[in-house]
């Protein structure tokens, strides 16, 4: 394994943000990250761990070590739906894989961008699927007693968009691999309103009509990273209390909300209020908020990381302004 120094980072992000690693490793192996973390302790660099870079803004060069996991493999276990994967693979051919061969459950997390090891840090969802419904166990190497450990699903902490591994832990562990418990035999999630509409006409939808519905609605609603640059939702839909809420609706009737899962909190999207605050579509030089959807910030070309930053700071403050509301970004800074 080579340490590379001062490697743009444009092809490592799906902002397309043109900053750098002071110092870069391509791991793919246990070996290889031992002696990458190894060689950022023996320079005293911090270290930061990246998949693709789909859920990531590059907000300065990174004066560090930054280690891309790499490491590759898929194991199936006969018939028991059980299954693994590197954390290196990427996440929707790993879904294409498991519907190949009749592993069931995870189709409506088709087309997310990114790999398997990012997957249960910020605890990916769509399309009324989120994945701490699947975890079996989480393989990771434990950097503070250098060993590799399995965290079961209720060690990760998983909840909307977070996990152990943003807060109590954050930066302890590697995740090397995960473990899914999927089904061998169909079963289809189809309750999420915009799937059931897609899939209106389909008589009893099996996975790979609601495999090919999730990635249809994708396709149209979401831009593609490799033709605008972005990462997806940039704010995580806030969770808010039912009194809140009354006081919201009182003054705005339209405005919309789901079960949060969570007790006494409704989740209301984020895109109606930065839409409401009148962003949608609003530019900054080349930073800008997408057209169709409020909640996707996108680079139109030359934008830097701070051109981003600075317009969700510009956003949030606006929301906070006029709702009372504080977004919490879902997209990680480094
Ligand atoms: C167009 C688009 C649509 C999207 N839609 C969705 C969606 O529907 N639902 C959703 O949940 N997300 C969505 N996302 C966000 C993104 O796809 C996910 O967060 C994905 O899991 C990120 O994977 P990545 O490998 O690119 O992560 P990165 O951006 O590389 O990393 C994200 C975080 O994970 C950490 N990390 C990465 N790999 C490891 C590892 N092996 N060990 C420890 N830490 C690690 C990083 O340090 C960072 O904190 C979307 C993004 C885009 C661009």
């Amino acid at each position: 394994m080579k340490i590379q120094t001062d490697v743009n980072l444009k092809p490592y992000n799906s902002f397309g943000i043109s900053q750098s690693a002071a110092h870069f490793a391509e791991v793919e192996n246990l070996e290889d990250l031992k002696q990458a973390l190894s060689y950022g302790e023996e320079h005293f660099l911090s270290v930061h761990i990246l998949g693709q870079g789909s859920n990531t803004l590059f907000i300065q060069d990174y004066p560090g070590l930054l280690i891309h996991m790499a490491c590759l493999g898929i194991e199936r276990f006969e018939d028991s739906g059980i299954v693994k994967a590197a954390c290196g693979e990427n996440w929707h051919q790993f879904v294409e894989y498991c519907l190949k061969n009749n592993l069931h459950g995870i189709e409506n997390l088709a087309l997310i961008p990114g790999t398997i090891g990012a997957a249960p840090i910020q605890n990916i969802g769509a399309y009324g699927v989120e994945l701490e419904q699947l975890v079996l166990g989480v393989e990771v190497f434990n950097r503070e007693t250098a060993t590799v450990e399995v965290l079961s699903r209720e060690q990760c902490e998983f909840s909307y968009r977070d996990s152990i591994f943003k807060s109590g832990a954050k930066n302890k562990y590697v995740v090397l691999s995960l473990a899914l418990q999927l089904n061998a035999s169909p079963v289809v999630h189809t309750d999420y309103a915009a799937l059931k509409q897609q899939l209106t006409g389909v008589e009893e939808p099996g996975p790979r009509d609601v495999f090919e519905a999730v990635c249809s609605i994708r396709q149209t609603k979401l831009p593609d990273p490799s033709a605008l640059g972005n990462a997806g939702s940039f704010f995580k839909n806030p969770l808010i209390s039912q009194d809140k809420f009354s006081s919201l609706s009182s003054e705005y009737p339209d405005i919309p909300c789901f079960d949060s899962g969570e007790e006494g909190l409704l989740k209301v999207p984020a895109a109606w209020f930065i839409e409401k605050a009148g962003w949608k579509g609003r530019r900054k030089g080349d930073a800008g908020v997408h057209e169709q959807h409020a909640l996707v910030l996108v680079n139109y070309g030359e934008a830097s990381g701070e051109d981003i930053l600075l317009l969700a700071q510009d956003i949030s403050n606006s929301v906070l302004q006029s709702f009372g509301i504080a977004l919490q970004p879902e997209v990680n800074f480094v």
